[in-house]
């Protein structure tokens, strides 16, 4: 029996059987690394992470399935990503008093209530306060701004 395996283990199988250890050591690391960097780049918890990745290849596995889906900066790219559109949409400005996006036909802010705006008296277009005169119907604009600092 111990002539046999004598005969099995030769220097080179010993030596293959070693060069598979190491790799799978190193893979086994590497594994670790991985998910402590991952699981802080994802926003979770670094440390319990890499315990439970202590568990050879069990434990990067169970990360792998459990891990949030989104990188920290991609959900911080999505949201300013969201914030870009939704200014977009709200084109021209912000109002006065409270910061609420506002488009440039608005009258009034919609969530505060603020007159943004002076109303053309004969065409009902939005006006600039600044404006004399209405651009659409060539209308004078009239002295409509001291109703609103009248009003404040
Ligand atoms: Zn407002
Ligand atoms: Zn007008």
């Amino acid at each position: 029996m111990e002539e046999l395996l004598s005969q099995i283990i030769t220097p080179e199988v010993r030596m293959a059987v070693t060069v598979i250890v190491v790799f799978i050591a190193i893979l086994y690391v590497i594994s670790i690394i991985w998910v402590i960097r991952d699981s802080y780049l994802r926003g979770s918890n670094p440390v319990i992470w890499g315990i439970i990745s202590l568990v050879p290849f069990l434990g990067a596995f169970v990360y792998a399935m459990m891990r949030p889906p989104m990188l920290l900066s991609d959900k911080d790219e999505q949201a300013l990503d969201f914030a870009l559109k939704q200014r977009e949409l709200m084109k021209y400005g912000e109002c006065a008093r409270c910061g609420y996006p506002v488009e440039r036909e608005y009258l009034m802010c919609p969530r505060c209530g603020t007159q943004l705006k002076n109303e053309c008296k004969k065409c009902g277009h939005a006006l600039n306060p600044e404006w004399t005169v209405c651009p659409f119907c060539c209308t004078s604009a009239g002295r409509r701004r001291s109703s609103q600092s009248s009003k404040k």
